[in-house]
């Protein structure tokens, strides 16, 4: 297993959605590198003048890291918003305040897609990983997952999707387990994979609260990403 191989392997055994669980930690990776080092890049104040301060998720993401981390604190939130908001004035005077696509949610789709890619070169090696690990593809990385891997290998894609169908069986279990519980018949207390099925369940179908997920992905888009577009064939 190579380098990529092992770190993917491990976000597996993180338990719930690996891919999630890699694009929340860049996200936060990038957002901590702009605030530590590149308040005043050139290239950074461009990308936040044309997105006006990046997208609604993205800048109070921004603010709440900063805000959380005594090192960043209010001044690189203070710097970077005071170039943007001076620059929207002047668009509104011009009457020109267009806004472009945040330049976050452009990269952590790029590294969503590099991240399906990557678990699918390796299918062979992680899904035995996968299949015994308590982690669970929530549902639009299990079909960005299932749809690249239809495209080049069927077989290995109907593989994944048994795994993926009887993880969900067994959320779903423990989540009539853990309501049948509050019975006031019940004896019993429920376990505490019975008790955190609610949250499984919620992972399973949304993911993590990160920019990728709150973007749907529109008919034209899916296309694109998996007909030879980005992925290229
Ligand atoms: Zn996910
Ligand atoms: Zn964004």
């Amino acid at each position: 297993m190579d380098l990529i191989g092992i770190y993917l392997k491990e976000a597996i055994e993180e338990g719930v959605c690996p891919v999630c669980r890699i694009l929340e930690k860049h996200e936060n990776n990038v957002i901590g590198e702009i605030l530590y080092e590149h308040v005043l890049d050139p290239e950074v104040d461009r990308s936040f003048k044309k997105s006006m301060g990046l997208c609604t998720y993205h800048a109070w993401k921004l603010k709440e890291i900063a805000y959380a981390n005594p090192l960043y604190g209010a001044l690189g939130v203070s710097m970077l918003y005071e170039r943007v908001l001076s620059h929207y004035i002047t668009s509104l005077k011009k009457g020109d305040a267009g806004e472009e696509e945040c330049p976050l949610c452009l990269l952590s789709r790029e590294k969503e897609r590099n991240t399906i890619e990557s678990i699918a070169t390796r299918f062979d090696e992680l899904f035995e990983v996968y299949k015994n690990s308590s982690s669970i593809f929530c549902k639009r990385h299990f079909e960005m997952l299932y749809n690249y891997l239809r495209e080049r290998d069927l077989p290995k894609a109907e593989k994944l999707k048994e795994v993926q169908i009887k993880k969900l069986e067994s959320i779903d279990e423990g989540l009539e387990k853990f309501i049948s519980k509050f019975d006031y018949r019940s004896k019993e207390a429920p376990t505490s994979r019975e008790a955190g099925s609610p949250i499984l369940a919620i992972y399973a179908l949304r993911g993590s609260l990160i920019g990728t997920n709150l973007q749907k992905m529109c008919r034209e888009e899916r296309r694109r990403l998996f007909r030879g577009g980005i992925f290229g064939d």
